[in-house]
Order: structure tokens, then C-alpha cells, then sequence
């Protein structure tokens, strides 16, 4: 699109996907403002609309001045796009949903999301323990999964011994370690200063596969069985 900024007419590279319901799509422009970004650099402020008409939500895109023209710089609304959800994990039931009423989404993808929004804004050390907390809702509600009977005990008991209790091998090991760096993040003094919120998210990824592995494998044990 070619736009009057700092005086001049430049060409800005039009947004192609909306960051609320992130498919790749043609946006239409609404409106467009020059202002000046906290650091005082001319900043492009627009808005636009997403042509998915599943979504049609309106979203900000901010450019920077770049040479003798502007380059897209950040969505100012809209969600980070979160990793891809192993199926076993996007079906995890949380809390107690009432009959008839819609089961609410995952506690640990939501908290997961809410993080990354954080840590997307510059709100690092909220971001951390988020990411801490969305750690212990996958371990319990995972533990409650595989043991229903154990659900009050699981649901009271301290995160390092759910993990202790309901978790073996490398999994237990990694999700140990994923622990110990997530409390790093909620408090005063660091142990693991050499570990920073990205290794915390490498470990939330792998922890993801593992119980995506562990649910596929059992599923197919239990339902292809032997036949004369
Ligand atoms: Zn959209």
C-alpha cells in the first residue's frame, strides 16, 4: 500500500495475516495516523480489518521509519500465536465443568497464552512465573487424566510430589528440571541465572511431546489387540 508518511509517499508492505485469529489473509485498511514512538522515532500507527469472515476482528499494526521508507514493526493488539497443541493436550479437561455447560479451556493453555502475552510486552518476570504456574497445571490435570480416584489428593499436594508420584523416567527427570526453573522465576534470589525464560519454554515443549508420545502409544496398545 502506498501511504503519505514524514512528508513523503512510500510503499509499506501490507499485513497478511491477523494476529487474533492468525490466518493468512487480506486485510483492509481503516485508518492510519503518524505519531512518534517513545523513543521519539516517527512511528506509522494502522488499522485494519481481518477479511476472514470468521473473525472480521479490526487489529493495530505499528511501522517504523526504515531509510526512505517504513517497515512493519509489531501488532499492537491481537494474540501470539502459541505452539502447536498436541491433540491430548488441547482435550485435557480443567477443573470441575458443570453439566450442559461448555468445558473450560485448558487451564494450562490459557496460562501458557497469558504468558506469552506477557513476555510479548516486555512483562518478563511475570511472564516466568506464568509459565511456572502453567507447568503445574499440565502436571496435575494430566495426573487426574491417568488417575481419576487420586483427584482431591493430586489437586492438594505440592507439584514436586505430583511429579514425584505420577511421572517416571526422563519425563519425571525433565519435568523436574522445568520445575526448578520455573520457581527460579517467582523468586527473590536465582539459582539457574544462566537459564532464561526461552530454556523454560524448550522444556515446556519437549514435556509436550513426551505426554503426546505416552498417550498415542498407550492408546494403541490398548485398542489393537491380538487376533487369531
Ligand atoms: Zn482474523
Amino acid at each position: 500500500m502506498n501511504i503519505a508518511f514524514q512528508g513523503r509517499n512510500i510503499s509499506i508492505k501490507n499485513p497478511n495475516i491477523c494476529p487474533h485469529c492468525h490466518i493468512v489473509n487480506t486485510p483492509h485498511v481503516q485508518w492510519q495516523v503518524e505519531t512518534r514512538n517513545t523513543d521519539n522515532t516517527p512511528t506509522l500507527i494502522t488499522a485494519w480489518t481481518c477479511s476472514n469472515e470468521m473473525c472480521k476482528k479490526i487489529f493495530i499494526a505499528s511501522y517504523k521509519e526504515d531509510g526512505q521508507s517504513a517497515k512493519f514493526d509489531r501488532f499492537l493488539n491481537g494474540l501470539p500465536k502459541g505452539p502447536e497443541w498436541p491433540k491430548p493436550i488441547n482435550d485435557l479437561k480443567s477443573g470441575n465443568p458443570k453439566i450442559n455447560e461448555q468445558p473450560e479451556q485448558t487451564r494450562f493453555i490459557k496460562t501458557y497464552l497469558q504468558s506469552l502475552v506477557a513476555e510479548n510486552s516486555g512483562l518478563d518476570e511475570l511472564a516466568g512465573m506464568g509459565f511456572r504456574k502453567s507447568i503445574e497445571y499440565l502436571v496435575k490435570d494430566w495426573a487426574i487424566q491417568n488417575k481419576p480416584e487420586d483427584k482431591e489428593k493430586i489437586e492438594n499436594s505440592w507439584l514436586g510430589a505430583v511429579i514425584k508420584d505420577y511421572y517416571t523416567g526422563d519425563l519425571k527427570e525433565i519435568l523436574e528440571r522445568a520445575t526448578w526453573l520455573g520457581n527460579d522465576q517467582a523468586h527473590y534470589n536465582r539459582i539457574f541465572e544462566e537459564y532464561d525464560i526461552d530454556v523454560l519454554k524448550e522444556l515446556i515443549a519437549l514435556i509436550m511431546v513426551e505426554l503426546d508420545r505416552q498417550f498415542k502409544m498407550k492408546h494403541y496398545i490398548d485398542n489393537i489387540q491380538k487376533r487369531k
